[in-house]
């Protein structure tokens, strides 16, 4: 099983989740191989961990990580030209397979997202990230009600591979969201008219990572829409735990086990899900 989200860091406030925490609870969890995603914005509630810090883990757990790099959009200069090419080449040679998570609390398809997405796409470097509400009072990329933005920027980057994540965007998956509860975990029946599955339909660049709380409401908030949504959408899902804090419940491992188990999805969809789509889009 491949595990595209986690982090090693250090919340305001919390004991450190270390690389040592990390690489013991994946053994524990059967997860063979896990992404690890550089922090660099400085909005989010942790300490930074870049991408430097992620190689050195990566180094040490060649078999295990899959390193990711991060870079703000604001980087170099705070411009919509800045040219990111070298430093994202060296990051990929040193074996990075992807960039995110971005956090950044700017708008989504801002010029300065879009030149750095590009240059992403360019260097065949993934993009994973998270979606926030509004500027201000915590961090993720903006957009508006139904992800407006999110759909520009795929419009403007379609060689450009994009992971969505968080839950601004999962959120997206009924059609009766709104601006009151976009931003949390809605329970209930998924109504017809989702926009992911709408984005996911129209853009052959859109994936999206069944981490957190907000990936795993997403699927169990009306469990038989959720048994259908894996399996229709088998292509584009990948598996994640978004790991970070010590104590954290993992509830998607062993929701996968036993949907595989009690044979609700099949094994070619668990499969896709738990580990090729991640093979394949971050070309392992
Ligand atoms: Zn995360």
């Amino acid at each position: 099983m491949i595990d595209v989200h986690t982090h090693i860091m250090t919340m305001w406030g919390e004991k450190p989740f270390t690389e040592k925490h990390l690489v013991k609870r994946m053994g524990e969890l059967g997860i063979d191989r896990f992404v690890i995603l550089p922090i660099v914005a400085q909005e989010s509630p942790y300490f930074y961990f870049g991408t430097e810090d992620v190689l050195k883990v990566y180094k040490r757990h060649p078999r295990k990580v899959i390193p990711f790099c991060n870079i703000d959009p604001r980087a170099g200069g705070n411009s919509p030209e800045t040219d990111f090419s070298s430093l994202l080449n060296r990051y990929k040679k040193a074996g990075c397979k992807g960039l995110g998570e971005v956090m950044a609390n700017v708008y989504f398809d801002s010029p300065l997202c879009i030149n750095l997405f590009r240059q992403c796409g360019k260097a065949g470097l993934p993009v994973l990230f998270h979606i926030h509400t509004r500027v201000g009072g915590s961090y993720g990329l903006v957009d508006d009600l139904h992800l407006p933005r999110l759909e520009n920027t795929l419009k403007k980057c379609p060689d450009t591979i994009f992971i969505g994540h968080s839950a601004a965007f999962w959120s997206e998956i009924s059609g009766d969201v709104t601006d009151e509860t976009r931003g949390g975990y809605p329970k209930g029946p998924v109504s017809p008219g989702g926009r992911v599955q709408k984005l996911f339909k129209s853009y052959p660049n859109l994936y999206a990572d069944l981490s957190a709380s907000s990936g795993y409401n997403a699927i169990t908030r009306d469990r038989q829409y959720g048994y259908k949504l894996l399996t229709e959408f088998q292509d584009r899902l990948l598996f994640g735990t978004d790991l970070c804090h010590i104590g954290q419940e993992t509830p998607i491992v062993d929701y996968f086990k036993d949907i595989l188990e009690r044979g609700i999805i099949s094994e070619t969809v668990h499969r896709k899900i738990t580990q090729t789509n991640a093979e394949k889009i971050l070309k392992l």
